[in-house]
Parts: structure tokens; C-alpha cells; sequence
């Protein structure tokens, strides 16, 4: 498995057998192992389906990435960076979505990847209107924990949004979309574009100083539990440009009835000066993620047990 995910070496090895449909030669997984089902969603590079490993029947979300198209728009190197940073995450948590194999054929990468049966939580949110406020502190709970981990590994996301916390058979989450060079990356006169979507939960250094560090995860977690409380957005203008004047104005109120735990957690998150926000630290700091586990929203949590305990029903 593990050389299966060398893609780089094994694009050079499927070229080279331009005949054969993918790269299974040598003992290799390929597309041929797996039974394709339902798309389960279509991203800009991608098209991600439900795929079962024809001899073990293990069921997976393939993602599938034309390598035309990636070409074409120059996004190979994004493609290469998330399956890097899934790689580096490894299997080591379970908020995290795993990457189990990469390969590739003529025409497309594949990553085989975790299956998130249960969707977006942004969906959840959307049809419910919100969250209640204990279903709002497991995810957040379960955020603050998968972002520990990934913080501790060097991996910062850079686009945390319910859109990419899925959630699995058991209702818990998996954090998935490490595409994140692409946020930073890109020529000024495009990144307006690359914002689309995501401006509500942009950081302000990121708009004043383009700078992102692990703490602007912490302003988009404060952005996040916000949202699934208030069913709204933290920061929303009539523009892009304006989300973004409120944000680096810090302009924002909390709807009536929100919980004042919460509220005094969003508080210390959707702080401008990054070095100031809860949870973050210095980066030989291994620990300041415990200053987020002790805040008095999380006195219920057991962290010990957090990814064992079933999802409070989701209401
Ligand atoms: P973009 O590339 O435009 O940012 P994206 O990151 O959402 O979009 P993908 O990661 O390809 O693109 O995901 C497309 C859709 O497929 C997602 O919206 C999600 O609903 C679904 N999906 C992605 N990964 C999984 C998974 N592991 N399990 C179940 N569904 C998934």
C-alpha cells in the first residue's frame, strides 16, 4: 500500500504501458480493484465516488481527479499537496479523513479515502436551522481534537468550513478538503476568485498580511461554532468585500439566547491579533491546545472517551 501511494513514480510506470488501463501491473491497486457505485460529489477538480474493494468488500470514497483537467488549470501541485498532507496525517486519528490508497491510470488520479456515509455537516446545519448548543460542543469538541493532532503533525488547513466536516455512520466528524496551498498560493488579481465560498471564515491576517499560521484554524473554529449555534454566519456582508471589512472590523453580534459559554468561547477565538486567540501558542508550544480543552464549554466533554461516546441526537 504504501508504494501505491507514490504517485509521482507510478505516473512515470503508467505511461510508459500506455496499453494497460491503469497501473495495476507488479501487484499495484488499481480502479480495476475496486467496484464503482453512487457519486457521492462532485468538487471543481473531482468527482468523488462510493467504491467497494472487490475482494475484501471494504467500502470507500474514491475520489477521482481528471489529470487533463488538473493540467489544464494548473492544479496538479494541489492534488500532489493533499495527497502529501493525507500522507503525512496518516491513520493516526479518527477525525481525520484517511487516506488508504493513491494511484492513478492514463487519465485520472484516484485516492481511496474514508467513507463519510453521513455527509456534510453543513448540510445538517442547513436543514436544521442549527444546532443545539450540546451538539454543538461535541463537534466542536471533536474539531479541537482533530486540529490538535493535524497542528502537532505541522499540517495547518487553512479552509476549515462545515463543508468540509463530514460526518460518518456514527455521526462523528472527519475533517477532509487538505487541498489548502490553494488558498494561499495563487496570484493576487485570482485570489478573490479562490475566496468564493470561503470568505466568511477568512482570517483577519490572512486578509491584512496574507499570512496564515495555525491559529488562523482557530479563528475559522470560533467562525464554525458560531455558525452552528447562531445557523448563521459569524461575519456576512452584502459582498465578499464587505464579509471582509466585518471581519477585519470584528463585526459581529451574537443572536438572542445564545449560550454565554459558547459565546465567551467565540469571544476569545475571533480575536484579531493571532498570537492572542485561545489554544494558540508559541510553535515549540506542544500544549496550548489544553487552554481550548479547560475552556468552561467543554467542562461536559470526556475528552478520554470523545470518539467513543455516541453523537448527542442531532437536533
Ligand atoms: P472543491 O475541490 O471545489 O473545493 P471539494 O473539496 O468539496 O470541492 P471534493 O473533496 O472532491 O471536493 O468533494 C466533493 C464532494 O464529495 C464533497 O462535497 C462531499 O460531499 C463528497 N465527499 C468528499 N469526500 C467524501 C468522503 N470521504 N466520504 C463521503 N463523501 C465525500
Amino acid at each position: 500500500a504504501d508504494q501505491s501511494l507514490d504517485l509521482l513514480s507510478g505516473r512515470s510506470r503508467a505511461n510508459s504501458k500506455s496499453k494497460s488501463r491503469s497501473s495495476s501491473a507488479n501487484g499495484r491497486l488499481s480502479a480495476d480493484d475496486f467496484e464503482f457505485g453512487d457519486v457521492l460529489g462532485e468538487g471543481s477538480y473531482s468527482t468523488v465516488m462510493h467504491g467497494t474493494h472487490s475482494s475484501t468488500r471494504q467500502e470507500y470514497a474514491i475520489k477521482v481527479l481528471d489529470k487533463g483537467h488538473l493540467k489544464r488549470n494548473n492544479k496538479l501541485h494541489t492534488a500532489l499537496a493533499e495527497k502529501n498532507t493525507l500522507v503525512r496525517l496518516g491513520s493516526g486519528h479518527p477525525g481525520i479523513v484517511r487516506l488508504h490508497w493513491a494511484f492513478q491510470d492514463e487519465w485520472s488520479l484516484y485516492f481511496v479515502l474514508d467513507l463519510a456515509r453521513n455527509g456534510e455537516l453543513q448540510s445538517r446545519i442547513s436543514r436544521m436551522g442549527s444546532l443545539s448548543t450540546a451538539c454543538a460542543r461535541y463537534y466542536a469538541a471533536q474539531l479541537v481534537d482533530a486540529l490538535d493532532y493535524m497542528h502537532m503533525r505541522g499540517v495547518i488547513h487553512r479552509d476549515l468550513k462545515p463543508e468540509n466536516l463530514l460526518l460518518d455512520d456514527d455521526f462523528r466528524i472527519k475533517v477532509t478538503d487538505f487541498g489548502t496551498g490553494k488558498l494561499i498560493d495563487v496570484p493576487p488579481e485570482r485570489a478573490t476568485k479562490t475566496f468564493v465560498g470561503t470568505a466568511q471564515y477568512v482570517s483577519p491576517e490572512l486578509l491584512e498580511a496574507n499570512e496564515t499560521s495555525k491559529s488562523s484554524d482557530l479563528w475559522a473554529l470560533g467562525c464554525v461554532l458560531y455558525q452552528m449555534i447562531a445557523g448563521r454566519f459569524a461575519f456576512q456582508g452584502l459582498s465578499e468585500y464587505l464579509t471582509w471589512q466585518k471581519i477585519k472590523q470584528l463585526d459581529y453580534t451574537f443572536p438572542d439566547g445564545f449560550d454565554p459559554e459558547a459565546a465567551d468561547l467565540v469571544r476569545r477565538l475571533l480575536v484579531r491579533d493571532p498570537l492572542e486567540r485561545l489554544g494558540a501558542g508559541p510553535p515549540e508550544d506542544q500544549h496550548s491546545m489544553e487552554a481550548l480543552r479547560s475552556h468552561p464549554f467543554f467542562a461536559s466533554i470526556r475528552w478520554g472517551t470523545l470518539w467513543d461516546d455516541p453523537a448527542p441526537p442531532l437536533e
